[in-house]
This record gives structure tokens, sequence and C-alpha cells, in this order.
């Protein structure tokens, strides 16, 4: 199944729902990353959760970044997500590689940590971005940020993500849900669904057999008036650029620029989200620092 993210809503749209097929993406970032395989985990349920949280944005201008660290040895993930469906993100420490957990998975909660925040970071154009922050719970990431929706949202939500990372460290299989009661949904339906969650296998297991994420909604929804709105492709893409490096690099200040021209040094600076490397050749920092 190629990969998309559709939005729903079921019972007369006191359930707001959002859920997607990342694979393809989660792989070119892993790819991107040279991720061990809880790394690859870790990054792609970030990646999954910011592409979800993105579409729910309500204005085209806006981004969101997620930020969890938790002290362990991930050394933190950092996803930046836009409306449309693009995300961005890199963990500290891709070579994170634990035994699996009690339950026979990637130890996602161990390579986090949980000794630290999970941070909402809305910036949608005004002055100061709003931020969001919760400790971290378990730092499986999907209980982290249904928490983080019920108390920092006042949104009762249940979140699932998952990845499967094949032996060869391609991803086999990613996706994930976010499910919302609006202010008039009974607690009646909230108990079915969490119910319902329970007993549905993950969401790895449905997409390894196929089912699009339609059919993995209506298969959760069945009987709840599922009504699918529209969809969206996810992808992994970043939006550096030699124009935007430049800046950074005249961002340090002349001090130190003139520095780096003195000692005849080149310059190389790396993108975190997608490891893209920019150089500037010692004549060109020169050229910056005549431009300033
Ligand atoms: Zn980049």
């Amino acid at each position: 199944m190629g990969d998309k993210l559709v939005r729903a809503t079921a019972q007369n749209g006191s359930i707001r729902i959002f859920g997607a097929i990342t694979t393809d993406m989660v792989d070119k970032a892993v790819k991107i990353h040279d991720c061990a395989a809880t790394a690859a985990a870790a990054l792609g349920r970030m990646l999954t959760a910011g592409s979800l949280m993105g579409a729910m944005m309500k204005s085209d201008r806006e981004t969101l970044t997620l930020q969890i660290s938790g002290g362990g040895e991930a050394q933190g993930v950092v996803v930046t997500a836009y409306p449309n469906g693009k995300v961005k993100g890199y963990i500290g420490n891709p070579s994170v590689d634990l035994p699996a957990n009690s339950n026979g998975k990637l130890d996602v909660g161990g390579a986090i940590g949980t000794n630290g925040n999970l941070l909402v970071i809305r910036d949608m154009g005004l002055k100061e971005p709003y931020v969001g922050q919760v400790p971290i719970y378990t730092g499986e990431i999907g209980d982290d940020l249904a928490y983080y929706f019920t108390s920092s949202e006042q949104t009762p939500s249940a979140v699932g993500l998952g990845v499967l990372v094949g032996k060869d460290l391609s991803i086999s299989a990613a996706g994930g849900f976010i499910i919302q009661m609006m202010p008039g949904a009974s607690e009646l339906v909230a108990d079915l669904i969490t119910y319902r969650l329970q007993e549905i296998p993950s969401i790895t297991d449905m997409i390894m057999k196929c089912m699009s994420i339609e059919e993995i909604l209506e298969y959760i929804f069945e009987d709840m008036d599922l009504n699918i709105l529209d969809s969206l492709m996810p992808s992994f893409e970043c939006d550096c650029s030699r124009e935007r490096v430049e800046k950074a690099l005249i961002s340090i200040g002349r001090k130190d620029l003139e520095e780096i021209y003195s000692e005849g040094k080149d310059e190389e600076i790396k993108c975190h989200f997608c490891n893209s490397s920019y150089v500037f050749k010692n004549k060109e920092i020169g050229e910056l620092l005549r431009n300033i």
C-alpha cells in the first residue's frame, strides 16, 4: 500500500480521526539518517505522529514541531510538520539499538527514556509560537501524545503509532492514527472505542495484510458512521537550501566569520534534518563578509 493520510469523522462528527500509512516516508527518513532498528522505530513513530498532527492544522502557514527528550540513548527526536503532510525530522543518536522489550517489541520507550518532556510547538506565524509541554509518560511516543492531548489540550484522545523494521533495516510497515473525542461525544462511545482498540491487531499487522488506511479505519469504526473527509500524501522532505544555510552562517556574527576566514579554512555545514552538506569555500566566506 502506498502512503496516504486521511481525515475522517465518526458518530456524526463527535469523533475526529486522522489515520495514515507512512511506510515509504519512514523508509526514506531511516535511510537518510542511517538508523539502527530501535532508532528507526523511534524516528518513524515521531514522523508519523508529526504528519498526523500536521493534518490537524487549520492554516496553511502553520508549522508544528514535536520534540521528545527523555535522557535515554536516543538523545531526543525532533520532527517538524507542515499542513500539507510533509515532515522532516532527526534523532540525536541514529545508532541506538536496544534489546527487545518484555513484549518482544523494539524498545522505543527505553531508547527515549522517561526523564524529560514532550514538547509541542505550534508556530502560527504570530510573534511567539505556542508551546505545550507534558512530562514523558512511557517514552513510547503514542502514549505520550495521548497524554498531551488529554491533559494539555483537554481533548481525550487515543494515539496508535507503529513501525515494523525489517531484518535489512528497511521499513516493512509504518502508520498510525489519532482518534479524538470532541465536545458532545458520549462516554459510552469513548468506552466502546477504547475496547475496540484493545481488540484489534496492531496497525502494522493490518498494513502487512495489505489493508488500506480507509479499510483500517472502517474496521476500527464498524457501525459508527465513519465518514472519510479527504486525504493527503505524507512525505519526508526537507526545505533547507544554500540560501538558508548562508543566512545561518551570517547569523554567527562578523567576528566569528572573520576568524574562520582569516584561518583560511572552508566551512562545512550539515542540515540536521536531512544530512545535506553545504560547503563554503574560504573565498566564498570572504565574499559573504564583504556583503554583510
Ligand atoms: Zn535539510
